[in-house]
């Protein structure tokens, strides 16, 4: 039997562990993860117009987001999207629903030293795998990042209702350009608890102020009344527009290591999903994972001049989002920010936006590739 090991059980590893359980496959699958990032702490946000293998792990579903924008606050719908949170304890149950009754599933605690061809060395032993995904190691060289996302949330207790328990506000541009880029998310658990994150997208070679951070979330909240951080949160996502290479001989990297998250968003959660079925179906395909869709060249040119863009000229993400967020639902949007638009549906979503500066960072962008 042919074994696989997925190298980090943390949400591309577990999601891969569920596509791999519900495709059918006899091969033993080790799932080993070190716990140093422990799932309790975790927790997902993303849409997604249809359903999906894990959704039973959401404990949250919104049909509207909150924007506020170019001086104006919108309530949208999201059409035939819907945003959902999923928690890390959560998406660990149900994954470990689908692959407890297969015996040929285990998950192993122990820390992953090295990633090789024939399988892992995981606490100094060697661990023989014939395809082996990797979520914790990466790539020998990493391209350097095009941009950095660098947020830090606050999970805040309101004394008075302070949060509209029905309604996460996706971005809220009421806070400083000064620096980078940047805006509020709110997610609420209900009227008196949110999690209320800052968020900026800086320069590769930029420093977090954290004093900034905070001043600016403070800020936010100035109208909210008495209030307690319950806990703080903060990291540094690198967004990288160029394609990640993923596959190494038998690895293949997952996850943030594989370059799945979206560089002009920082989200992971909806493209880790679509991958993992990618790969599930491949292995049960072909007997082997590497028959993944190809990455579009033309959404990774958008995304990688957005983030020349506005790092270079930080008001521009405002003026970004207010144009594709300018319609009655956000569906047009998300969908773009899928990846599953048309060229004709992109251009009437770029109206608004400064052609010049946008297409001047395109040239660039192409001629230095
Ligand atoms: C704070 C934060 C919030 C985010 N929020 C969202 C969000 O709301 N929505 C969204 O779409 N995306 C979000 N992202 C982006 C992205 O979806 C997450 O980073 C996601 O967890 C990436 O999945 P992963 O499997 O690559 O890494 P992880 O989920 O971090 O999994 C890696 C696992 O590997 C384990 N590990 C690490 N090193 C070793 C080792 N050497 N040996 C063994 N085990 C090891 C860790 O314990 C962990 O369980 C967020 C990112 C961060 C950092």
């Amino acid at each position: 039997m042919t074994r696989i090991v997925i190298a980090g059980g943390g949400l591309s590893g577990l999601s891969l562990a569920a596509h791999l359980a519900v495709m059918d496959h006899r091969h033993p699958v080790i799932v080993v993860d070190d716990g140093r990032n422990p799932l309790s702490a975790k927790a997902w946000a993303s849409w997604s117009d249809r359903p999906g293998l894990l959704d039973a792990a959401a404990c949250r579903w919104f049909d509207r987001i909150r924007v506020h924008v170019n001086g104006t606050t919108k309530v949208l719908r999201l059409g035939r999207y819907r945003y959902r949170v999923v928690r890390g304890d959560d998406l660990a149950s149900v994954v470990r629903r689908i692959t407890d009754p297969l015996r040929h599933f285990t998950f192993h605690e122990g820390h992953v030293d090295r990633v090789e061809d024939d399988g892992v060395v995981v606490d100094g032993q060697h661990l023989r795998a014939r395809w082996v995904f990797d979520s914790v190691i990466g790539p020998a060289q990493e391209r350097p990042a095009d941009a950095l996302l660098s947020f830090r949330g606050w999970r805040v207790r309101a004394e008075r209702a302070a949060f509209d328990a029905e309604i996460p506000t996706l971005f809220d541009f009421r806070t400083s350009q000064a620096r980078a880029a940047s805006f509020v998310y709110v997610l609420p658990d209900d009227a008196h608890h949110a999690l209320v994150e800052h968020t900026s997208f800086t320069a590769p070679d930029a420093t977090t102020d954290q004093a900034a951070q905070r001043e600016a979330l403070a800020e936010y909240l100035a109208d909210i009344g008495p209030y307690e951080i319950e806990c703080e949160e903060h990291a540094v996502l690198p967004l990288r527009a160029g394609q990640t290479p993923r596959r190494n001989g038998n690895v293949l990297t997952i996850g943030a290591k594989g370059g799945l998250l979206k560089a002009s968003t920082g989200f992971g959660y909806q493209r880790v999903q679509r991958d993992s079925a990618a790969v599930a179906e491949s292995l049960h395909e072909y007997g082997h994972p590497f028959a993944l869709p190809a990455e579009s060249a033309r959404f990774r040119l958008f995304d990688g001049v957005l983030l020349d863009v506005v790092t270079r000229e930080p008001a521009q993400l405002e003026r970004a989002f207010g144009a594709l967020f300018r319609y009655r639902t956000a569906e047009p949007a998300l969908r773009f920010l899928d990846e599953a638009t048309t060229p004709p549906q992109e251009w009437r979503l770029f109206a608004g936006m400064p052609a010049a500066t946008y297409l001047a960072a395109a040239r660039h962008r192409l001629v230095s590739s």
